[in-house]
């Protein structure tokens, strides 16, 4: 089949690799019918991510159509179904308490000995994200093998455009977990680094759970433009200071709650983030975390943070004092995505919710590299790139 792998910083290739074959049997085998390139994709494409090896098949936003399911899977051949990034057994510690995204039995035993040290606890699997999470074969690609594959994919309705389920892959229930975490009740503000799409399905999800107000903040106005669309005010971050101007539009008392949907390559010219660029280039931190810094001490007292935004590493400078003086409460972590895409699909049925304003190109896979480049070097542009194997 061919496929799209990663073979160094801003090195990737459509290639023709093994097929996948059922390995256990709760397997599944998708043939890819659509897949989009993720934000976090391209901290693999900068080479940011530890644990990837040349050849490694990325990609974790995913749909397809079942073609062949082991003998204990619940999928039959035929079925249309979107599948969740995050891999999952459904009967672990974690599963049970509808923690998927930490499942206890999706990480192989031979690479969980690679998170340990770095996070005390082995991760979950994720497709095509890295050997610290599995090295499982990534969807961007012609088929794909599904492990768990009666827990994590969910059956969508026939003759319903792949566009509109899609992004129940990764970042709508990423955006409506991040906006979940900020605890909104009635009247709230709240602010949202990253305009992205888990930064515009935060802002959607926000609005969609009774705030009051939503303030995006990024420096492409096109994505300003998609935020304001959706009901956000908009700060560019390169015309306005982004604290004095949060103080002044909340009466002088900061956002309830800030999203930081940005992650750990921000962007800017602030005196921390230039540090931050310096000491990744040479690999002494991993994470550039100026958004998370100027969310937490932007946020009012007593208010919440909610970090869906992609950290690896170590950051330095983090205003813990902020966080403690404040009283503020941090949640963040990988979406549990299991939880959320039955209700959400529910929501794109009635209409509700509707995801389709973002995507911005469609390519087939063999285009891959040419948007990949694209989608790292015009992201004002270029907000979501959906890829269709031939
Ligand atoms: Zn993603
Ligand atoms: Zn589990």
């Amino acid at each position: 089949m061919r496929a799209l792998t990663l073979h160094g910083k801003h090195d990737v290739r459509v290639e023709t690799v093994p097929d996948p074959e059922i390995l256990n049997p709760r397997d599944a085998i998708i043939k890819v019918t659509a897949t989009a390139i993720c934000g976090s994709d391209l901290h693999l494409y900068d080479g940011v991510i530890p644990g990837m090896k040349p050849g490694d098949i990325i990609g974790h936003e995913f749909m397809g159509e079942v073609v062949e399911a082991g003998p204990k899977s619940t999928l039959r051949n035929g079925q249309k179904v979107v599948v969740p990034f995050t891999i999952s057994c459904g009967s672990c510690y974690f599963c049970s308490k509808q923690q998927y995204s930490a499942c206890d039995n999706s990480n192989p035993v031979e690479t969980q000995d690679l998170t340990e040290p770095l996070y005390g606890h082995a991760m979950g699997g994720l497709f095509g994200y890295s050997h610290l999470t599995g090295g499982y074969a990534g969807g961007q690609a012609e088929y794909v093998r599904v492990p768990f594959s009666d827990v994590g994919p969910i059956v969508v309705p026939d003759g319903v455009d792949d566009e509109k389920v899609l992004f129940l892959s990764d970042n709508l229930p990423t955006g409506w977990m991040a906006a979940e975490n900020c605890d909104i009740e009635e009247g709230d503000t709240i602010a949202v680094w990253g305009c992205g799409p888990v930064g515009l399905f935060a802002i959607q999800s926000a609005l969609a759970m009774g705030a009051h107000r939503v303030i995006a903040i990024d420096h492409y106005p096109r994505r300003l433009e998609l935020a304001g669309s959706l009901g956000a005010e908009a700060i560019n971050f390169t015309q306005t200071r982004v604290g004095e101007a949060l103080m002044e539009m909340t009466g002088g008392i900061g956002p309830d709650a800030v999203i930081d949907a940005v992650g750990m390559e921000a962007h800017g010219f602030a005196p921390d983030n230039i540090a931050d660029v310096i000491k990744q280039k040479i690999g002494v931190a991993a994470d550039r975390g100026h958004a998370l810094r100027e969310a937490l001490v932007s946020c009012r007292k007593g208010g919440r943070v909610s970090v869906p935004g992609v950290y690896g590493g170590f950051l330095d400078k983090f205003p813990l004092g902020a966080l403690m003086q404040k009283g503020l409460q941090l949640r963040t972590g990988q979406t549990h995505v299991q939880r959320y895409t039955a209700p959400l699909l529910e929501k794109i049925m009635s209409g509700e919710l509707d995801t389709t304003f973002l995507v911005s190109h469609r390519i087939s896979l063999e285009d891959a590299p040419g948007g990949y480049r694209n989608f790292h070097g015009n992201q004002n542009e270029w907000t979501k790139v959906v890829m269709r194997p031939e």
